[in-house]
């Protein structure tokens, strides 16, 4: 076994940390409170090569591997996790997941500007009424000579607002159920396809998250990937590198809570000495260190097999429920080290809890994670 992610990927660690630190983390609090992303972060990222870290470089992509990309989200994520959430559904949700499934005219067609951050890309799978039960979406593809009109909602979708290219499961045969699922890209100013006004959400609340309505929307079938009824296969496979790669997303929201708190006991003075003397303080110190140290293992073997071409639904649901539990017990523990101070929201331990939680929840939740574990191992 090699637990070393070699010189190119420290480098890479580094180099995002120092940007994140640098630009995106003194912004973090106040895009919170505003509930928008800052356009300076996407700028930045561009310019790194990061809005298309996962795309080829023929493309203008950056080529990374999904462990790197896992590690580019976590580090992001640790200065500001609503920018971690954008970037990893423009990234990997939606651009990669075109790359994967599209021909050489369409990958030539969407993807260089999505490599740049000229255009923003979503992923827009749930519904109003399918949520865990995804397979049962209602949105209709329905032929048209060479096109399909397309009929449905699309819910809680990330960058709903800001997108230009969504990816949008539906239905081109509902009799067959799920294998009548189809995938198509549709384009921002399409007649028809209208995203609402971002939520009002509880954390990561810089990521607009919108319902998307899709009312007689006439796409070109160019606009279809693979073949019909390819969908179902194509979003099992993107819900594995989504639960794998924003699996970086918890890892970075923990951390970030972890270094807090660990600072705060160091300087917080009670009883005449720092509270981190205290051992029921060092309790949750050790307890946080020894849950990231693990989850961070988890995540990155599952990133590591996704690379190497064999992943399976277990490991990438069992890292996704591990990290995500994880995160939330580490950021609440931040806020319970940090007393009174952390329910206030002049200090980012909340905003951690707040912002950890969203991953138990997206990407399927918890529940499901342990729906899938279970199902695979009784087979
Ligand atoms: C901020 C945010 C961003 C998101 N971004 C996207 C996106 O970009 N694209 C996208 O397609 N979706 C996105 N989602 C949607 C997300 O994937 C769903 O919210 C999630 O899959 C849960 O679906 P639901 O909200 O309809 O909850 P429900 O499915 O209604 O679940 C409600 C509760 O019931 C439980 N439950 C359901 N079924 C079972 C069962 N069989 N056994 C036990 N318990 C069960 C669930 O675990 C949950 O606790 C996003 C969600 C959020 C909050």
């Amino acid at each position: 076994m090699d637990f070393e992610l070699g010189s190119q990927r420290e480098m890479l660690r580094q180099t995002v940390r120092a940007f994140a630190e640098r630009e995106v983390a003194p912004r973090a609090a106040a895009a919170d409170e505003a509930e928008r992303l800052p356009p300076e972060n996407f700028a930045g990222l561009a310019k790194l090569g990061l809005m298309g870290m996962a795309l080829p470089e023929d493309l203008g992509g950056s080529g990374l591997d999904m462990l790197s990309c896992t590690l580019v989200v976590e580090e992001l994520a640790r200065a500001c996790a609503s920018t971690a959430l954008s970037l990893g559904v423009h990234t990997v949700l939606a651009s990669h997941f075109i790359h994967r499934n599209a021909d050489d005219a369409q990958r030539r067609r969407f993807l260089p500007a999505m490599a740049t951050g000229e255009k923003i890309g979503a992923w827009a799978l749930t519904e109003p009424g399918a949520g865990s039960d995804a397979l049962s979406l209602s949105t209709r593809a329905a032929r048209d000579g060479r096109a399909y009109l397309l009929n449905g909602r699309k819910m809680f979708i990330t960058n709903g607002s800001i997108a230009d290219v969504v990816v949008v499961f539906a239905k081109t045969k509902p009799e067959l159920g799920p294998k009548g699922i189809s995938t198509f890209v549709l384009e921002r100013g399409m007649p028809g396809f209208a995203a609402q006004p971002p939520f009002k959400k509880m954390g990561c609340r810089a990521s607009p998250t919108c319902e998307l309505v899709l009312e007689n929307v006439r796409v070109p079938e160019e606009n279809r990937l693979g073949a019909e009824g390819d969908g179902l296969r194509q979003l099992m496979e993107g819900l594995n590198y989504e639960r794998t790669v924003l699996s970086g997303y918890p890892l970075g929201v923990a951390q970030a809570a972890f270094e807090c708190a660990l600072k705060y006991a160091k300087e917080r003075q009670q009883f005449g000495k720092p509270i981190g003397q205290f051992q029921l303080i060092q309790e949750m110190l050790a307890d946080m260190h020894t849950e990231l140290l693990a989850a961070r293992l988890m995540v990155y073997r599952a990133a590591a097999e996704l690379d190497a071409g064999r992943l399976t639904n277990t490991t990438a649901a069992a890292a996704k429920l591990f990290a995500a539990g994880m995160g939330v017990r580490v950021a609440m523990n931040a806020v319970q080290v940090l007393g009174g101070y952390g329910y206030m929201r002049e200090f980012p331990a909340e905003r951690y809890l707040r912002d950890a939680k969203l991953a138990e929840i997206g990407a399927g939740t918890s529940q499901i994670m342990k729906l899938v574990i279970g199902r695979e191992l009784m087979q």
